[in-house]
């Protein structure tokens, strides 16, 4: 199985950067409401012409059709380093866990090796089959979503019930949703929430969808948070040493999710 992500993908690559920089600016702490609105206006064209793009494709239809394409989980079988192109970042003074979890949280990017196009890849995430939240990042561009002139799909709880809880809510397609998948029998749950909502920054950062939330997403919310300036940090532009970081990691991986697994 080939695991050259940049040759393969050089598109997404190049949008990787400049979104990378946008939501790494758009969410640093402490921003008010209008810092975010003037952020937004300020927008590149490349980044805006994405989200224009992902919000306007990410219907409850495509959703369910790619669960349905890769969560089977049959593309093969790789090692966590065989899937590896480069590593993200190096997490002191947390459990073993969530310094694998770092490493590990951007491999569903190896989508784009199956020929998913970068708004069905990277991107924020959010809810589909129910009403958008006005704090998903131009949230103007869903006017020509398909799912818009769904009534069903457009009252607030949509196709889900109150307080039914993130596990049964499809998110926009994404390499979020698809790591979580593959390592969902590996990994602790604390990890499986970092690995599926890193990218769903309406809900934790600017805590909408609060209605769908069950008991006990609310306590995995600081776990996720706890992981956000490792996601930020990871877009920077240091990369760590790959070949002294390995023997590092070739234990972690040894010890949670050894072997090939399903992809
Ligand atoms: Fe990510």
């Amino acid at each position: 199985m080939s695991k050259t992500a940049s040759t393969a993908a050089p598109d997404l690559l190049a949008i990787e950067d400049s979104w990378g920089e946008f939501v790494a600016g758009r969410y640093r702490e402490g921003k008010s409401e209008a810092e975010f609105r003037n952020y937004d206006a300020a927008v590149v064209p490349t980044v805006a012409e994405f989200y224009r793009t992902n919000h306007e494709r990410q219907t409850l239809e495509f959703v369910l059709g790619k669960e349905r394409e890769y969560f089977a989980l049959n593309k093969g079988k790789m090692t966590i380093w065989e899937a590896a192109e480069f590593l993200n970042t190096l997490v002191d003074g947390h459990p073993r866990w969530m310094v694998l979890t770092g490493f590990i949280h951007d491999l569903g990017k190896v989508l784009c090796l199956y020929g998913e196009p970068q708004w069905a890849v990277v991107g924020d995430t959010f809810p589909v089959g129910c009403a958008y939240s006005d704090k998903i990042v131009f949230p103007e561009y869903f006017a020509v979503n398909p799912d818009k002139g769904v009534a069903e799909y457009q009252t607030q709880f949509g196709i889900y019930e109150p307080h039914c809880g993130l596990e049964r809510v499809h998110m926009s397609w994404g390499h979020d949703a698809y790591i979580g998948h593959v390592v969902k029998d590996s990994m602790p749950e604390e990890a499986l929430y970092m690995l599926r909502y890193h990218s769903f920054y309406p809900w934790h950062q600017q805590g909408a969808y609060g209605y769908l939330l069950s008991k006990h997403d609310e306590e995995m919310l600081p776990w996720v948070l706890k992981f956000n300036p490792y996601d930020l940090y990871s877009k920077g532009a240091a990369k760590p040493n790959l070949k002294e970081l390995k023997p590092y990691y070739d234990d972690l991986i040894a010890e949670f999710i050894p072997g090939q697994i399903d992809w």
